[in-house]
């Protein structure tokens, strides 16, 4: 059985001149070496990561009922960049990214184009993966579907109740969320705000606060629905991805990213319903929001209607270059959308490349280490709260074997 990208022990011999001996990690896009450097850790939001086992990660994955847009992309290309620095310092990686594949915005997608919601969703799913394969973001090790845990979330539904953590109306389980504003650092005002904005506002009857969500509700005649002690129902938003995670990755995780409008409410309910129902706290141990990308000024969404398709800029740049493009920028900062960003990154990019014929072979530590492999200084300035701009600055002024890595660790190679 092949896993993914797989983690040998480096040697110090350069893997170009001793194929048989050399090790590495073998990506989609290139060989390049596992950190020399035992103590280089992965650090995300001035947390230092040093799993004992693989770095387990979340990514909040996509609900499938429309085209991927540059802001989804930004999402997930950031992601493949944590789980490749985790595998290129030693650590590996462990990723589920899930799909939601039960909610009212696909079934009403669905519903108006004559479809079924997961004839819908399969499509749609596809195109998502050939968009991301152009960005040579790697396959999850695991993808949870909703559909596939709905019993998992009756289940947390059970749990929750047991705890006095949610209650029963009418067919609906709520989950008691009064206190999950203020754990998120957002005065009420803010949250319900949000909360209107993410639909947790709609069809709640019977609530005890304004701030408890849904773990369970009850489907209309032409939702979705599944049996349920509670009657016919389907789960809630947050409740999905609180059981998709609990069951792809345990009650708790390393890292949970997603684009920063996740951060409240889905991944404050997601947290507080798995610490909830588990006792386990904290559910993440480091929470990455990527920063928000913006058209004329405003959030890229389809509800604004300022969408730039992944499919339509591949069009005209290489994958490479809108990768680089995403990348090379801090990953909470909002950036505005523009070519400009994509015929900057391709400039940089040619100049990597060339840079990079001169390299002689990765500069490791065989002189006794006495010297930093140029390598090393690449990756030490990626694995700083991931670094690019830093990177890549180093890269184009010390060319040769620092280039031709941040290449390879970027994946930023021609395919
Ligand atoms: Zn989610």
């Amino acid at each position: 059985m092949t896993g993914p990208a797989e983690v040998r022990h480096h040697r110090g011999v350069p893997p170009s001149s001793h194929p048989p001996s050399s090790s590495g990690v073998v990506g989609a896009a290139g060989r390049y070496p596992v950190a020399e450097d035992r103590a280089l850790a992965l650090t995300l939001a001035g947390r230092s990561l040093l799993p004992v086992g693989p770095l387990r990660m979340y990514t909040c994955g996509i609900t499938p009922y429309d085209v991927t847009h540059v802001g989804h992309a930004a999402t997930f290309v950031w992601a493949d960049l944590v789980t490749t620095l985790a595998r290129a310092t030693g650590t590996g990686a462990v990723v589920a990214r899930n799909v939601t594949d039960i909610d009212d915005v696909l079934t009403d997608a669905a519903r108006s184009r004559g479809r079924h919601f997961d004839e819908l969703a399969l499509m749609q799913e596809f195109l998502f993966d050939r968009d991301m394969k152009a960005l040579s973001v790697a396959a999850p090790t695991t993808s949870p579907h909703a559909r596939a845990h709905v019993r998992a979330v009756t289940r947390l539904a059970s749990a929750l109740l047991a705890v006095d953590a949610a209650y029963e109306v009418d067919g609906h389980v709520y989950f008691r969320g009064a206190d999950v504003p203020e754990s998120a650092g957002l005065d009420e005002s803010t949250a319900l705000k949000l909360s209107h904005r993410y639909g947790d506002q709609d069809g709640v009857p019977g609530r005890e606060s304004v701030f408890d969500v849904p773990v369970w509700r009850p489907s209309a005649e032409n939702d979705p629905a599944w049996p349920s002690p509670w009657g016919w129902g389907r789960p809630g938003w947050h409740a999905e991805c609180a059981a998709m995670v609990v069951c792809s990755l345990g009650t708790s995780v390393d890292v949970l990213l997603g684009g920063v409008d996740l951060a409240f409410p889905h991944h404050a309910y997601q947290s507080a319903m798995v610490e909830a129902a588990t006792g386990v706290t904290p559910f993440a141990g480091s929470v990455v929001h990527v920063g928000e990308v913006r058209r004329d000024g405003r959030k890229m969404a389809k509800s604004t209607g300022n969408l730039v398709l992944v499919g339509d800029l591949l069009e005209v740049y290489p994958g490479a270059a809108l990768r680089l493009g995403l990348l090379h920028r801090a990953w909470a900062e909002p950036w505005e959308c523009e070519t400009a960003v994509f015929d900057a990154a391709g400039a940089v990019l040619a100049e990597l490349v060339s840079l990079a014929d001169t390299a002689v072979g990765h500069g490791d530590a065989a002189d006794g280490g006495a010297a930093v492999p140029s390598h090393q200084g690449v990756l030490r300035r990626l694995v700083d709260d991931l670094d690019v701009p830093g990177a890549v600055s180093l890269a184009l002024t010390e060319g040769g074997d620092a280039a031709s890595y941040l290449l390879d660790v970027l994946k930023l190679r021609a395919r």
